[in-house]
């Protein structure tokens, strides 16, 4: 049996913890729902990527069919002009102008299938964007609600484990008080039992004097308990 003194402290540590992991859990939300956030920012952004792809391919469209216009109207003005060539050379020369604006026109007449082929696979992507969207919206606002609430019920939470750990602090003598917090600040816990000669903090071997002292029973209420050799917690003795 731990004596009243080291009774008091683990209920107050008991409270320290419980206190310290609601804070934990609280302090992940606002990360949690960043999370979330990023994710429908994501989503938004691939289909604004697919959208400005489309419309660029669109626009890259009309040029070539602008292109294809003029090269077609070019061709009927040389057909034309072909007409009224009497002599031979010109007549051929003219053919061969001709000959080279038509595999212009089948230049562009492959570059505008290319593409429409493009535009065909940026509206499968935008449509698949809008639809991851319009597919995880719900759940992704869900998460973020239940965040919300989670987050209400862990401050209330937290509110009432701090006053509960305050509410023990009052039993505890101030020099106690003091020599736990000063440990708690960088070892939780704080107090550990002794067993078989070790620390359970630490896990390493106490001197024998501190196990002695461990096992002491009438401490003065304002003498400092025994802490570890080695990572300075305070321990009492266990069977
Ligand atoms: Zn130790």
């Amino acid at each position: 049996m731990p004596s009243a003194a080291i009774e008091s402290l683990l209920i107050l540590q008991d409270r320290d913890l419980k206190r310290r992991q609601v804070e934990t859990q609280l302090k992940a939300i606002p990360i949690e729902i960043a999370t979330v956030e990023n994710k429908i920012a994501a989503e938004k952004a691939a289909i604004e990527n697919a959208r400005v792809e489309l419309k660029g391919l669109e626009v890259k469209k009309k040029g070539i069919e602008t292109d294809i216009g003029a090269a077609e109207q070019k061709l009927a003005q040389y057909r034309t002009q072909q007409l009224s060539i009497k002599k031979n050379e010109e007549y051929q020369a003219m053919g061969q102008q001709i000959a080279a604006v038509q595999a212009q026109i089948g230049e562009f007449e492959g570059k505008e299938l290319e593409i429409m082929y493009a535009i065909d696979e940026a509206k499968k992507r935008f449509a698949a964007a809008e639809a991851e969207l319009k597919a995880n919206i719900s759940g992704h606002e869900a998460r973020i609600k239940a965040m919300h609430e989670r987050n209400q019920s862990l401050t209330a939470e937290l509110t009432q484990a701090d006053g509960a750990f305050q509410e023990v602090r009052k039993s505890v003598p101030e020099p106690r008080l003091r020599q736990y917090d000063r440990i708690a600040v960088r070892n939780l816990p704080a107090v550990v039992a002794v067993h078989a000669g070790k620390c359970g903090g630490c896990h390493l071997k106490v001197s024998s004097d501190v196990e002695s002292a461990s096992r002491g029973k009438g401490v003065e209420a304002t003498a400092a308990l025994p802490t570890c050799d080695q990572c300075g917690r305070i321990v009492y003795w266990e069977a």
